[in-house]
Parts: C-alpha cells; sequence; structure tokens
C-alpha cells in the first residue's frame, strides 16, 4: 500500500483542511505514514500569515527534496496559503514540486493523484466561485469525540496587514442545512464537542441567497438543538460583528461554551483606524463589558499585534492598558510581519525589529501576569473538563479543557472523550491542575 504524510503549518482551518486531506488520501486507497520520511506522497499544507511561517516551511521543502532527490518514485504536493499566493513562481520556485493546490482547491489533490499525473495540470488555484468547501471531502478526525465543523470561507473584511482575502477569496457562506446535517452525522459518529470554523465566523450568512439567509445568533442556535452535542465552540468571530443577538444566543444555548476569542489586534483607536478594524478601543471595551454581563464567568481570549506601521511608545502603552482594562485570560500575540500585495506593507514609518522584539516582550509578560491571576480565581472551585488524552509531561496524568478552554492537567481514572469533574488545586498562566471529583 502506498503511504501519504500531512503537514500542516498555520491556523486552526488549515488543521480542518489537512484532516480532509488525509480521509482523501484514504478513500483514493492510501495509509497514514508516521513521518514525512516514510512516505511515498509527501503533503505540506502551508500558511502564509508571518514571513515566520514561510521561513519553516523552507526548511521542509528542503527536507522534501532531499528525500525526492534519494527516491525520485516520491511525489510532493504542496496546499494551502503559501501556495496560492505564490501560484505564478512556485514550480519555478520549488522545482522539486510535483502538484501544488489552493486552499480552494483541495479535491483537485485526489483528482491529480487518481489520473497519476496522466497529463493532469500540475497545479489548481484560486479564489472565486471556483472553489469548494473542504468540508464537502471525507475527513479523518485526529480525536473522536472532537471536531472542526467549517461554516464559511474566506473574508470580506479589509484589515490592512492581512492576507486572508487574497488567498482565501470573498467570503461565501455554506447553507446551514448542510453544516447542521454534518453536526447530525457527527453525533451520531460520537462526536461530544464542535468548534464551529470561519476567517470571520460571526459574518456568517450574510452572503447567502436572501430565501436560505440565516444569520450566526440562528446558526448558533440552530446547532445546539442537535442532541448529544454538548460543547459548541467558534473561531473568530470579528469584535465588528459581535451583534446582541449573538450574545443572547451565547447565554441562552446551553452547549455553547462560556469562551470567546475576540480579537483585538491594538488598543490604539488611531492604529485600529490604519489597520481598517472598523472598531475603536471604547466600542471594544463596550463589547467586552456587554459580553462578561450577559454570560456569567465569560472567558475571552485575544488577539494582539505589535509594531503596525507607524506604532509610537504612546500606541503601545494603550495595547498593554487594554490587556489590563479587557482582563483576557489569554492572548496570542504577534509581531507585526509585513504580507504581499497589503495595504500596511507600504505603509511608511515600519516599526525596527529589535522596537517590536522589546514591545512583544514586554507584552507577553503582561499577558501572562494577567491570565495567571485570572487563572488562581480558580482555584478551589470545581471545572468540567473534556478529557483529551495524556498529559505532554507526566505520562501518569491526563490532559483536557474546560468549557472556558484552559486547558487542565488532571490526576483521576478517566479515559480520552469522558466528561470529569476536577477540583482545581493550581494555576499557572496557561494551565490549571487539579484531581477529578467522584461523587459517591
Ligand atoms: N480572521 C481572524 C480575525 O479577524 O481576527 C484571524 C485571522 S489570522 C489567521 C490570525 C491572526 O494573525 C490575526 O488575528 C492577527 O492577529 C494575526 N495576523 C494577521 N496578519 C498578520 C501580520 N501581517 N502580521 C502579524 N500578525 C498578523
Ligand atoms: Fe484577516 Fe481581518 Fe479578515 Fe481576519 S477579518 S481574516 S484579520 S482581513
Amino acid at each position: 500500500m502506498r503511504r501519504y504524510h500531512v503537514t500542516t503549518f498555520g491556523c486552526q482551518m488549515n488543521a480542518h483542511d489537512s484532516e480532509r486531506i488525509k480521509g482523501m488520501l484514504e478513500e483514493l486507497g492510501l495509509g497514514e505514514a508516521p513521518t514525512l520520511e516514510e512516505a511515498d506522497v509527501m503533503v505540506i499544507n502551508t500558511c502564509t500569515i508571518r514571513e515566520k511561517a514561510e521561513l519553516r516551511l523552507a526548511a521542509h521543502l528542503g527536507l522534501a527534496k532531499a528525500l525526492k532527490d534519494a527516491d525520485p518514485g516520491r511525489l510532493l504536493a504542496v496546499g494551502g496559503c503559501f501556495a496560492e499566493v505564490q501560484r505564478g513562481r512556485l514550480f519555478e520556485q520549488f522545482p522539486q514540486v510535483d502538484f501544488a493546490f489552493g486552499p480552494g482547491s483541495i479535491a483537485g489533490l485526489g483528482e491529480w493523484l487518481a489520473s497519476e499525473r496522466n497529463g493532469a495540470p500540475s497545479g489548481r488555484f484560486g479564489t472565486g466561485e471556483e472553489r469548494r468547501f473542504a468540508a464537502e471531502l471525507p475527513g479523518r478526525r485526529e480525536r473522536p469525540f472532537q471536531a472542526w465543523v467549517q461554516i464559511s470561507m474566506g473574508c470580506n473584511s479589509v484589515c490592512s496587514y492581512c492576507i486572508v482575502p487574497t488567498v482565501r477569496g470573498k467570503q461565501m457562506s455554506r447553507p446551514a442545512g448542510e453544516i447542521v446535517a454534518e453536526i447530525g452525522r457527527l453525533a451520531k459518529d460520537g462526536v461530544r464537542e464542535i468548534t464551529l470554523l470561519g476567517q470571520n465566523v460571526n459574518s456568517y450568512g450574510r452572503d447567502l441567497p436572501a430565501g436560505e439567509r440565516l444569520g450566526f445568533a440562528e446558526l448558533l442556535r440552530a446547532c445546539d438543538r442537535v442532541d448529544a452535542i454538548e460543547r459548541i465552540r467558534f473561531t473568530s468571530p470579528h469584535p465588528k460583528d459581535f451583534r446582541s443577538e449573538v450574545i443572547t444566543a451565547m447565554a441562552e444555548c446551553e452547549a455553547v461554551c462560556e469562551h470567546a476569542h475576540l480579537p483585538a489586534q491594538s488598543g490604539s483607536s488611531r492604529i485600529l483606524r490604519a489597520m481598517r478594524r472598523t472598531y475603536d478601543r471604547e466600542r471594544f471595551l463596550a463589547l467586552v463589558a456587554e459580553m462578561r454581563s450577559s454570560i456569567p464567568d465569560l472567558a475571552i481570549t485575544t488577539d494582539l499585534i505589535v509594531g503596525f506601521p507607524g506604532e509610537t511608545d504612546e500606541d503601545f502603552e494603550q495595547t498593554l492598558s487594554l490587556v489590563e482594562e479587557a482582563q483576557f485570560d489569554g492572548a496570542y500575540t504577534f509581531v507585526y510581519s509585513p504580507r504581499y500585495e497589503t495595504e500596511a506593507a507600504s505603509l511608511p514609518d515600519q516599526v525596527p525589529e529589535e522596537l517590536k522584539r522589546e514591545r512583544i516582550e514586554r507584552l507577553i509578560e503582561l499577558v501572562q501576569t494577567t491570565a495567571n491571576a485570572r487563572n488562581e480565581r480558580r482555584i478551589g472551585g470545581i471545572e468540567q473538563v473534556l478529557v483529551e488524552g495524556p498529559s505532554r509531561t507526566d505520562a501518569a496524568l491526563m490532559r483536557g479543557r474546560t468549557r472556558r478552554n484552559t486547558t487542565v492537567v488532571l490526576a483521576g481514572k478517566v479515559t480520552p472523550g469522558a466528561l470529569a469533574n476536577v477540583r482545581i488545586e493550581a494555576a499557572t498562566s496557561t494551565t490549571l491542575r487539579g484531581t477529578q471529583v467522584v461523587v459517591t
């Protein structure tokens, strides 16, 4: 049997797409190889959101080339956002690549493999009507009790730093009936937790034809009605699209978890305007307040960028004070990275690398202090944990996540997929520790 290996870079959408790539390859009769070295078909699902992702990719492409040189019978396919943005130059730059495909053209890989290169073109790209939802392909889930569910692709925003609209195209929502039917099948298959995925999940539905149009709040309610789904998550929402009806649906739907990932990007209204985020600091903080008062015990995490062109010390201080005011439970922090063909890449006043480094270090420290203090408040309480597997650092312990999406390392007699009540005994900025409480 020929074997494949898929290497995944980037976001949750890429993780989802890789599961579909695996499912498609298995339908074609291939088996999974544990490493790239052992694979006949090497697939790399790429990311281009920041330069760092591309540097890591270059190392992988080098390894794949060495493997191909040693055994020219191997095939190398490159998919995802980097492949899409480089489509004109990719084969010239990396002649070791046999087939390349964009995020909306995953099915093309299966068709090309099935044709065994018999005259089939070696690339499939596109960000328009020709795109297909990866969700239409068979999937191979990493864990039997959790699943990603794609609800839309592409993005209609014009954030000035972001390459996503260029590589994934305009927003295209999946019909609600298809989404709910997929969740129903997943529930029957043993799934307990779903994560709805989109570049901008809460602008879901606005591009659907009038007769089929359903908003994100109604979609949440429809997902909540599916029996046996105990946890519903979603990522990423845009603060500008967080309407009151979505907050009410979050509060009222039992399965929707008490966690919102709310990417702020900056705490300075001046920088937010230059980023074209369409909200300012005050509106963001008002949203945080509304959400916290409507949804008891809500955890809020965020994305923050430092070193956007023109960011002054004062702007950066505003980002620090936003972390304190919003009391984030966690944050992904990024150093601004200029991206091809984005508006911000050609702005004057690019911030020197050294200053960006200094700022990100200060920001990370504050995020950790804030998250640590928030986690410490959980000590002594009981959290419901969905157990995911053994702890990464101590095989005698298990690891899982709370409804608020905090990782918990726990002692107890539990198996992956179980829901356990855990008494919290210790906390760090990213992890809680505790012991299972068994009711006798
Ligand atoms: N659609 C989501 C949103 O609107 O927040 C997430 C998009 S992106 C995959 C995830 C995060 O990467 C963004 O929230 C942003 O913080 C960061 N990011 C995007 N472009 C970036 C860039 N050019 N430099 C640094 N960070 C960037
Ligand atoms: Fe990028 Fe902005 Fe769209 Fe998010 S909302 S994917 S940051 S353009």
